[in-house]
């Protein structure tokens, strides 16, 4: 059995409606001349013969506008899972689940990010612990932080905000987080659980992957028998993503930038996941109709607003949305899923380091 959704995902039962068949029904007696009947049948086939086609074309979502999956509301309804979670644990074991936020330098971006993901912390009712460093912060000075988090019991979740600056080994901090206190689900030891089939569920799983996971349960998108198609192989998000996929029974395909004819590869799939990095990369017609769009770019462009840009995905979106069955916004789709994943992994480890078992992924 595939470790990760034998462990921790439910998947969503189908429901397939079938028609009955009926055996042929008698005419009834009619006093009704034949003329009229022929015309009310003739009037009646014209009807199906415009509706049907259109009302299962957008069923489909084939020629229609796709349905939103809206990643803001989803990623709502775990923070208010995971703070009932919180609560329930901090009466029932005296735990609150401790998340510490390790930010060097001066970058606005990371600071935002750190921002946010503190604000979103507190809002569950997390106790939350900052350190903050300069940029010119030595790599022992980091490692040295991260050991002292590592045997402090108040913290369940340790995240080291990326990048870090150029002197320092990245790799080498985030391996000195210890795999019980790992909130990224990063570490080796986690996405290598991941990964194996039969292996023991990871801690936590990397929070952008799961929120893609997430979006697809919650909107009902079975995975089971399908053409994933995976564009992206980064460690944080196409990796995962596609392993998770796999471990769902879907038949995955990961395309890089490397891969040749590309747009094939998309036109074949029922679920599609692009991480690239490019604006509006992926083309509407490179869309099989019906297919489930998940966009995880988060890229700007020119555009005539106060800032000059505005923010897009990897995916074409009005072109997509117009073969697609359902697509995530951006903003507004996958984004606000990463760091409701942040907090349900923190929720996890503290969990874990209560004896209780982690919660699953997809959330009944
Ligand atoms: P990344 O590390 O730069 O990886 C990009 C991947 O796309 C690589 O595997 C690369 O292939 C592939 N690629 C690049 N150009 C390509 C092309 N022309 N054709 C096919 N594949 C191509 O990026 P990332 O960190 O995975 O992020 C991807 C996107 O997701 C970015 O827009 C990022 O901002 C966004 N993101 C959003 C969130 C969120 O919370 N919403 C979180 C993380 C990332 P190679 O491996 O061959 O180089």
């Amino acid at each position: 059995a595939g470790c990760f959704p034998q462990h921790m995902l439910f998947t969503l039962p189908l429901v397939e409606a079938f028609w009955k068949r009926r055996p042929p029904q008698p005419l009834p007696a009619t006093d009704e001349p034949v003329g009229q009947s022929a015309m009310l049948l003739i009037v009646l086939s014209i009807v199906a013969c415009c509706c049907v086609p259109a009302l299962l074309a957008r069923l489909r979502g084939a020629g229609g506008a796709a349905r939103l999956i809206d990643g803001k509301a989803i990623a709502a309804a775990i923070r208010r899972e995971v703070k009932q979670h919180s609560e329930a644990l901090i009466a029932s074991h005296k735990v609150t689940p401790g998340l510490a936020v390790v930010l060097v330098g001066a970058r606005t971006d990371s600071a935002t990010y750190v921002k946010m993901k503190k604000k979103a912390a507190a809002e569950v009712g997390f106790h939350s612990i900052d350190k903050t460093f300069a940029e010119s912060v030595t790599e022992e000075a980091l490692l040295q932080c991260v050991q002292e988090l590592n045997s402090d019991p108040s913290v369940h979740g340790i995240l080291v905000q990326l990048p870090l600056p150029k002197h320092i080994d990245e790799a080498k901090v985030l391996e000195s987080i210890r795999v019980e206190k790992d909130a990224d689900g990063f570490s080796s030891e986690n996405v290598g659980n991941m990964c194996l089939r039969g292996g023991k569920p990871p801690l936590a799983v990397p929070c952008t992957p799961a929120g893609c996971i997430e979006l697809l349960q919650r909107s009902g998108v079975a995975v089971r028998g399908k053409e994933c198609v995976v564009v992206g192989r980064s460690n944080i998000v196409g990796m995962p993503v596609a392993h998770m996929l796999q471990s769902m029974d879907g038949t995955v395909t990961v395309c890089h930038s490397k891969t040749a004819g590309l747009p094939a590869h998309v036109r074949r799939a029922d679920i599609v996941v692009a991480a690239i990095g490019a604006a509006e990369f992926v083309k509407g017609d490179w869309i099989k109709p019906g297919a489930v769009v998940i966009d995880v770019g988060m890229n700007t462009k020119p555009a005539d607003t106060a800032k000059g840009f505005r923010l897009c995905g990897d995916v074409d979106f009005d072109a997509a949305s117009r073969r697609a069955s359902a697509i995530t916004p951006v903003p507004g789709g996958v984004g606000p899923m990463t760091i409701a994943m942040l907090l349900k992994n923190t929720l996890n480890l503290a969990r874990h380091a209560a004896g209780l078992p982690r919660l699953p992924l997809r959330a009944e």
